[in-house]
């Protein structure tokens, strides 16, 4: 089968659909995995260039539905080569106040949620694709976000989790060289998606945009390059690092 088998969570819209894309016209196979989008994973899968691609269907914080999603990814494909853990979840949004704005409960809640899916999902997707690889080497990489280090005070857990997810690539990229494994992050800012939507409206848009010397925020399109490259067979030397992806924002401030 030509191109590699290439697996990327939340690929039905965003930058997981922006990734998908890049590794299709690259040439490779991609199995394009959503949770409750099946018409727009499959009409990716029709508009993709090539051969082969595939659609899968798990919740990321289901464990089993995960493991049986990554066996499905690789029965279809003839195994995998590259590993994109772009799926996450941002949690509720504009609460007069992440601590004080919330009971108890709601605080859990959303952190088992944000947790279950950013950090929790992304290893599990991780051990069970690494399974697929052992013996064949192969690339993961991990969509995180600017918020792991320079702190997200709307949704903390957002924050956590995704420091946690630079944290397990960093270990993941130490224990996964000796099998040919290379792992690397990218961690955006702000990106034009549905996720950023009321984010990025009216003067508080504005203002985001500003924090860039290039008045705008990234294009999915952008952190998808990225990502390509880092799953290259050339990138192999980038494995440990986290790339930010910011626009020269923080040079400003
Ligand atoms: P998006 O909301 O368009 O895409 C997220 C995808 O993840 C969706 O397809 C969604 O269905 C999927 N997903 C969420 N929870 C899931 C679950 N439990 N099981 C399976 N799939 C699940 O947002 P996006 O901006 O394209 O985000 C993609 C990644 O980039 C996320 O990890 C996000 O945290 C990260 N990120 C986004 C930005 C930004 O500004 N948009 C910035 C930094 C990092």
């Amino acid at each position: 089968m030509a191109g590699r088998a290439v697996l990327v969570t939340g690929a039905s819209r965003g930058i997981g659909r922006a990734v998908a894309r890049a590794f299709a016209k690259g040439g490779d196979r991609v199995a394009v995995h959503h949770r409750d989008s099946a018409e727009l994973a499959e009409a990716l899968r029709a508009e993709l260039p090539g051969d082969g691609h595939v659609v899968v269907r798990a919740d990321l914080a289901d464990p089993e539905a995960v493991r049986a999603m990554v066996d499905e990814a690789a029965r279809r494909l003839g195994g995998i080569d590259v590993l994109v853990n772009n799926a996450g979840v941002y949690g509720p949004r504009d609460l007069p106040h992440p601590v004080f704005g919330n009971t108890y409960d709601q605080w859990q809640e959303q952190w088992r949620l944000v947790l279950e899916t950013n950090l929790t999902g992304a290893a599990n997707v991780t051990w069970c694709a690494a399974q697929h690889m052992r013996e064949r080497g192969g690339r993961i990489v991990n969509v995180s976000s600017r918020g792991a280090f320079r702190g997200e005070p709307e949704q903390p857990a957002y924050g956590a989790s995704k420091a946690g997810l630079n944290a397990l690539g960093q270990s993941l990229a130490l224990a996964l060289a000796p099998y040919g494994i290379a792992v690397a992050t990218v961690a955006p800012g702000f990106v034009a998606t549905d996720m950023t939507t009321t984010h990025l409206s009216g003067e508080r848009g504005a203002a985001i945009r500003a924090q860039s010397p290039f008045n705008r925020v990234a294009r999915p399109e952008e952190i998808a390059a990225a990502v390509h490259w880092l799953a290259s067979p050339e990138a192999e030397w980038a494995s440990g690092t986290i790339v930010d992806l910011n626009g020269a924002s923080y040079l400003r401030t």
